[in-house]
């Protein structure tokens, strides 16, 4: 549309100049007289004419005294004919100067038939004007089947490699026998080996799947051809696809080459299992990839790559031998490849020399390597409005914070007495947590409020912890509770200020029940198969796979196990107040309280 009144536009414009060039040459003329033939001749008799210039079926004529005439004539007659057949004398004609200028030229065409020619290009144009904007967007709604695959991996500077990932080592190791089948295919086909065609790369959000496969083609030095599956899934049926079609058509072209499907589980959902619309448009798209991923022989040097976070939804038909047999699993990292990550994102940044990186991956177990990437990036935001030159440890430990829980509300109003529940409430987490022994030593207390929280204590593991015990997830809700027990110990009843540590206190010990069997009562067997029903968006749907009787007996450990942490959790607050309210006016005076101090005020954890 902007295109079409920008034409209009330059159109417009020519026609003005045009039109304003017209009104000058006429203006010119409209200054000499014009006369008739049959005067024109009386003046050549009476021999006042000095000369005469003609152009095509007009004359200039100069008399002599200086006056200016115009006379016209018709286009294909010479003016010697024309006097001669009105009787003029030879002799007189002689006397005049006559000049011939390009008579029949462009002035001629100009003056004569662009007069009437002009309104016809004018329609022409403004017609070729919109068919050329309604044809871009017709070619626009042919370009639609295409895939939006977009290739790099050629590019020398954007051109990642193995070098930029750290950690995930056995996904690399897997990942180093790709490259090799596509840079020396020849060696394992000459054995006989049969090279596979699909990987696919396994792990949370933010673990490094799509930088992984686009380092696979820098370290391979292929094309890299990177689609999402939720570009497939479009408005129109058929859409997805046809771009499936064009993507492998493009890399058929391109061999050897690595195609990219990032975010597969979009369209690789199981079939059939689906309520609502665009199921049936997503099970084209799955089975066209399918299609195409058979239709290649094993010559056809292509590597197909997927990466999704959801394995447990994927079509199994996409798990076959011979579609995407080979999995690679990315996981968080561990503290020596968190350190490893934020090296690497922290290549281009002017740190202070204080800064450990250690001690960040310290404090950030559970995050992914995108959280980090993001720390650093936070931390280099922060320090460039603060003014500074170079990160500080100050700036990082903001920005942990920052990515982990939101942005500081340092601006949110709280009234006096607010900020004194506040300063119970954390308070009470974190001297039920220092001295419960299976819980994580207290990080740092807060009750500034950050993100949704009001205030917040945090804790964590001394190392990368991956299993639990059932006594560290009683004391774990035993810490929750702290908070809400603590306020109602002071203050004799309690805020809403407490829901999410509920909420959270309550699903812990479900799990322990349901999921982990750790219920003495109910016995080692799992309680509800979650299944995911996809109905207007995601929906998790419990089935319920046990009797009413079992569900009371459930809620009943529930209640139980929440008791025991609550008795735990009581006992502490109320032998330990002194603690409490040291911790409290300390809170209440500076808002915040690192690890260092807190231990300088409670002593160390046993
Ligand atoms: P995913 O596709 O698994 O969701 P990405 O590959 O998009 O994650 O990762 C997002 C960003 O996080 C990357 O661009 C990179 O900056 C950073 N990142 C993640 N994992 C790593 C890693 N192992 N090494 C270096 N950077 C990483
Ligand atoms: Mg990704
Ligand atoms: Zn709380």
């Amino acid at each position: 549309m902007k295109n079409l009144i920008k034409n209009f536009g330059l159109f417009f414009l020519i026609f003005l100049i045009i039109a304003v060039g017209f009104s000058v040459i006429e203006e010119g003329k409209v200054k000499n007289e014009r006369v008739g033939i049959q005067e024109f001749v009386n003046q050549i008799e009476d021999e006042k004419i000095e000369s005469v210039v003609i152009r095509g079926g007009e004359m200039e004529v100069v008399l002599r005294d200086g006056q200016k005439e115009i006379v016209k004539k018709e286009v294909g007659q010479t003016l010697t004919e024309l006097l001669y057949d009105l009787g003029v004398e030879k002799e007189k004609i002689s006397k005049i100067n006559i000049d011939v200028k390009d008579s029949e030229g462009w002035q001629f065409w100009l003056m004569n038939i662009l007069p009437f020619l002009l309104p016809f290009l004018l329609i022409g144009g403004f017609v070729y004007f919109m068919m050329r904007g309604v044809q871009g967007a017709n070619s626009k709604a042919m370009m639609f089947g295409q895939s939006q695959a977009k290739e790099s991996g050629n590019d020398p500077n954007k051109r990642v490699t193995f070098k930029d990932v750290a950690g995930v080592k056995e996904a690399k190791e897997e990942l180093k026998e790709i490259v090799e089948f596509l840079k020396f295919p020849k060696k394992f086909l000459d054995l006989g080996a049969k090279i596979p065609k699909g990987v696919l790369l396994l792990g949370s959000p933010g673990t490094g799947k799509t930088l992984l496969a686009r380092a696979t083609s820098g370290e391979a030095g292929v094309p890299f051809f990177h689609i999402s599956g939720s570009e497939f899934v479009e408005m129109f049926v058929g859409v997805g696809a046809s771009r499936v079609r064009d993507l492998f058509k493009k890399a058929k072209k391109n061999t050897p080459c690595i195609v990219f499907i990032d975010e597969i589980d979009a369209v690789g959902r199981k079939r059939g299992a689906g309520l609502g619309g665009s199921h049936d448009e997503r099970e084209q798209t799955l089975n066209q990839i399918l299609v195409e991923m058979d239709g290649f022989d094993q010559n056809i040097n292509i590597i197909v790559m997927a990466a999704t976070n959801r394995p447990d939804v994927l079509d199994s038909a996409l798990l076959r031998p011979g579609r995407f047999d080979r999995q690679v699993v990315l996981d968080n990292p561990d503290i020596a490849d968190r350190e490893a990550i934020l090296k690497i994102h922290a290549r281009k940044k002017p740190l202070a020399k204080d800064v450990s990186l250690r001690k960040i991956a310290e404090r950030t177990p559970g995050f992914s390597g995108a959280d980090l990437a993001n720390i650093l990036n936070e931390g280099a935001i922060l320090t460039a409005r603060r003014n500074k030159k170079i990160i500080t440890m100050d700036e990082l430990f903001e920005s942990i914070e920052k990515v982990m829980l939101g942005p500081e509300r340092k601006s949110r109003v709280i009234t006096v007495k607010e900020k004194k529940i506040t300063a119970y409430h954390e308070g009470g987490h974190a001297i039920v947590a220092h001295f419960l022994p299976n819980a994580d030593p207290v990080h740092k207390i807060s009750i500034i409020a950050r993100g949704r929280a009001g205030g917040y204590t945090l804790k964590l593991p001394t190392e990368d912890k991956h299993m639990y015990t059932k006594r560290e997830y009683i004391d774990e809700i035993a810490v929750l509770l702290g908070g809400y027990l603590t306020e109602k110990e002071i203050f004799g009843e309690v805020t809403t200020g407490a829901t999410s540590d509920l909420r959270r206190a309550t699903s812990i010990a479900r799990r322990l029940i349901t999921d982990y069997g750790m219920s003495e009562k109910l016995g080692p067997r799992t309680f509800g198969e979650k299944e995911e029903m996809i109905f207007l968006g995601r929906e998790i749907h419990e089935q319920k796979d046990y009797s009413e009787k079992i569900a009371e007996q459930i809620d009943e450990e529930i209640a139980g196990f929440i008791k025991l942490a609550e008795g735990k959790a009581k006992e502490i607050i109320k032998s330990k107040k002194d603690v409490l309210e040291k911790v409290v006016a300390r809170l209440l005076k500076t808002e915040t309280i690192e690890r260092e101090e807190f231990e300088h005020l409670v002593g160390k954890k046993k």
